[in-house]
């Protein structure tokens, strides 16, 4: 392999998914749905596959989604972005994110991440000769001190990354995989060192419905000041729970947009018109659209609240989940010092519950981290199997 891609080991999903499958273990470390996404959408999608022009989309991806793709960040954010010239239709948010990393960063550029962080991040960044700039969120103080906190920003530390300049800032709220939404005033200060360096800002807003209670997702496309340097990503995946739709888009001001489309252009050239026709059919019925993602988060919630119980009761501590399909889990009180990894890998074996080790997201891991996440989209009978499995087993 190419010596920039040494360090790349492969994918710890594949990894928990596959000892999973060996130990018939209930999934809950890849975070697929184990249920249907909308019915409609899969007829829609089938009626193209029998009826559409059945060759290359546009490189930019179908007229039609990126048209429903505008109306759809206009009616939640606000913001208007022209389907033309600011709108790329990419292979899932991953291809998105590749792209537009790809496109962004000379060799040597510094990228500001804050981690735990989405692993593809570190992996496009070192492809194209980025060096990642970590920023930590901290972990909720347990066992002892404040139960169910969120996860937080030590300002000081933020300063000192910052303080080398930075060309990029990878920003991913709701976030994978600790389920924190941030804040409007951390946002604002963010923002605030985004624009002093004139830095772009690439914002993973894949979980962007998918926020509880009181918290609100924030797109940074709507903060005024540094509107120009904003590269928004968002999947359909997540939007309809089908992890297998690969469709995502990439909305950014022409500047940008024009060099997002030219790293595309080079990785797939496009992506397959039967799901993109099919979504833009569906996101095209406003209100069947709205009550779909009203009825999700609401589900979501429940399964959230469900498992959130269940964990505290099998003796984890929980940090609070404000958005996204995962909650992360501090298993201190149950293994006391074990690496995460170990505790992970024993879970499978002994109480046939797959996770994710938090370790994996970090460039250099803490010494101690005693968390490990668990997704949630799962149906509800899988949910009471894994209570099943974790109070009685
Ligand atoms: N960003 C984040 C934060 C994710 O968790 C994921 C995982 N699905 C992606 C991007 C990639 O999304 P897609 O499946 O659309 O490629
Ligand atoms: N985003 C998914 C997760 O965090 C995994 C995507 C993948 O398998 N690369 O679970």
């Amino acid at each position: 392999i190419a010596k920039r891609w040494s360090a790349t080991q492969k994918s710890i999903f594949s990894e928990m998914t596959a000892l999973s499958k060996l130990y018939n273990a209930v999934n809950l470390g890849q975070g697929f749905p184990d249920f249907y996404g909308p019915t409609r959408l899969l007829e829609s999608i089938s009626k193209q596959v029998l009826s559409c022009h059945n060759q290359y989309s546009p490189s930019q991806g179908e007229e039609a989604l990126r048209r429903e793709v505008s109306y759809y960040v206009e009616s939640t954010s606000g913001v208007i972005y022209d389907p033309e010239s600011e709108i790329t239709i990419t292979t899932g948010a991953s291809e998105a994110l590749y792209s537009a990393i790809n496109a962004f960063i000379n060799p040597g550029d510094r990228v500001l991440v804050f981690e735990p962080a989405f692993d593809l991040y570190y992996q496009a960044i070192a492809n194209a000769g980025g060096e990642v700039v970590p920023i930590r969120l901290h972990s909720p103080d347990t066992p002892v001190g404040v139960r169910g906190g969120g996860w937080t920003i030590d300002w000081s530390e933020f300063d000192a990354a910052a303080a080398g300049g930075f060309s990029l800032l990878i920003f991913n709220s709701p976030h994978n995989p600790t389920g924190k939404v941030f804040s409007e005033d951390e946002i604002d200060r963010i923002s605030s060192k985004v624009l002093k360096n004139n830095a772009i800002v690439l914002s993973d807003e894949v979980y962007e419905n998918l926020t509880y209670a009181s918290h609100k997702h924030i797109s940074l496309c709507t903060i005024p000041k540094i509107q120009h340097l904003v590269a928004r990503i968002s999947s359909a995946a997540k939007t309809f729970g089908f992890t297998g739709l690969k469709t995502g888009w990439i909305c950014a001001p022409a500047n940008l947009t024009n060099a997002i489309r030219i790293v595309h252009q080079a990785t797939v050239f496009c992506t397959s018109p039967f799901t993109q026709l099919g979504l833009a059919e569906v996101m095209s019925d406003k209100k069947w659209f709205e009550n779909y993602l009203s009825e999700q988060k609401k589900s979501y919630e429940t399964k959230r609240n469900y498992l959130k119980s269940v964990l505290e009761r099998a003796g984890y501590h929980t940090s609070s989940c404000e958005g996204t399909f995962f909650l992360t889990a501090n298993f201190e009180g149950l293994a006391g010092d074990m690496s995460d990894v170990l505790y992970a890998r024993q879970l499978v074996e002994t109480h046939r519950v797959t996770t994710i080790p938090v370790s994996v997201f970090y460039k250099n891991p803490p010494k101690s981290l005693p968390w490990v996440r668990f997704a949630f989209c799962k149906k509800d009978e899988t949910l009471h199997t894994v209570a099943d499995l974790l109070l009685n087993s």
